[in-house]
């Protein structure tokens, strides 16, 4: 994710801290500081906060390491305002192992809960609960109160939450799975909906919650969507075969012609029928900017790039193109380029396909002769 800085590795897997994080920080630092005036309250304000998010980072970790045990990595964590995000590398195939890689997360801020509430009562040191607020009160206390509610709101049956996968695992154990995703996801942008409403009469913070909630059902979805449309694709099938090439002697002028007169952004670059280099659109604003017009496309273009091959499935493809941050990528079949993969076909293979499933018509060559254009966004696609 852009803007995170990497603050350690455990358990073999990065976790990271999203800048905004720290802008939370500040603000809760400084808000108790207007409030109170007093140092110490605003430090122990600064506190609570990272105490609650490394129960968050724990929460995380129940998820990856629940999955692992499925065989399923996960590529990093990041911490963000909202709470965390696990990017597990693949979603869970079977209905059960999805939902204890669903419920993983919030059994363990129980258990912290738990643990506490032991500690607490062994120390003699439990407060009444009406005594008990987000900014006073017995601090022990108010992290095992914040626990109780990261995983009861977390176990709320409806996308994005961990409940909607919970949800979706039962459903799925009696209809399909696209249907059962639709069916979590509707469920989540219905509580939106209500949350939103609340939020205008009693607590503004509720509609950014909302909002949250919506955006993240609305990708559950059409992520499950696509899952399902490419399934039984491979690259081949959804890749473009009409494209332009460069060499590594052109000129810069050469690929802006190209851009302007055409509808490629990126462009392979090829020496001597072999890929030796990807000219990406944005380096070449880059050097046009820095008045770079006789440069050679060899000078500017990238030698290291990620490539798909015609037979593999498009799911891992995804995942590629989000960790590179490139929305092209060359298709390579024994070190010859067969062909292009761009987010935006692949977005536009979507909606084909989607329109023959659903007429229940199956064919390659029907999709092809259709050009929808549509935006997506694919990151959803590697599921969290
Ligand atoms: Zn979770």
């Amino acid at each position: 994710m852009k803007w995170s800085w990497k603050i350690g590795t455990f358990a073999g897997i990065g976790v990271y801290l999203h800048a905004t994080f720290l802008l939370l920080l500040a603000w809760i630092g400084l808000s108790h500081w207007i409030d109170y005036r007093n140092f110490g309250l605003a430090m122990i304000g600064v506190l609570f906060l990272l105490a609650i998010f490394s129960c968050v980072l724990l929460h995380e970790f129940g998820h990856a390491l629940m999955a692992r045990r499925f065989g399923i990595e996960t590529k990093d964590i990041t911490l963000l305002p909202i709470g965390g995000v696990a990017r597990l590398e693949r979603l869970p195939e079977k209905p059960g192992q999805e939902l204890l890689v669903a419920l993983a997360g919030p059994a363990v801020n129980v258990v912290i809960a738990c643990l506490l509430g032991i500690y607490l009562l062994l120390t003699g040191h439990f407060e009444p609960i009406r005594q008990i607020g987000l900014t006073h009160g017995e601090f022990l206390e108010r992290v095992l109160f914040a626990n109780l509610f990261l995983a009861g709101f977390n176990l709320i049956p409806a996308f994005p939450m961990d409940g909607g996968r919970v949800l979706r695992a039962l459903l799925a154990r009696r209809m399909e799975y696209p249907r059962a995703t639709r069916i979590a996801a509707n469920t989540g942008q219905g509580l939106a909906l209500c949350f939103g409403f609340l939020g205008l009469f009693t607590n503004p913070f509720l509609i950014f919650i909302a909002l949250f909630v919506w955006i993240g059902a609305g990708q559950e979805a059409a992520a499950a969507q696509a899952k399902s449309v490419f399934e039984n694709l491979s690259v081949r099938d959804v890749m473009i075969g009409q494209f332009q090439t460069l060499s590594p002697s052109d000129r810069i002028s050469r690929a802006t012609s190209l851009v302007l007169g055409g509808w490629q952004q990126d462009f392979p670059v090829v020496d001597r029928e072999r890929l030796v280099g990807m000219l990406l659109r944005s380096d070449m604003l880059m050097a046009l900017s820095n008045g770079d017009l006789n440069s050679s496309v060899g000078q500017i273009m990238r030698r290291d790039f990620p490539v798909a091959t015609p037979e593999e499935a498009i799911q891992p493809v995804f995942g590629r193109f989000h960790d590179a941050e490139v929305t092209t990528m060359p298709v390579v079949d024994n070190g010859r380029l067969t062909g292009l993969v761009t987010l935006e076909n692949l977005a536009e293979n979507l909606v084909v396909y989607s329109a023959l499933k659903a007429a229940r018509v199956h064919g390659v060559g029907a999709a092809r002769a259709v050009n929808v254009p549509l935006k997506a966004n694919y990151r959803t696609l590697e599921g969290q």
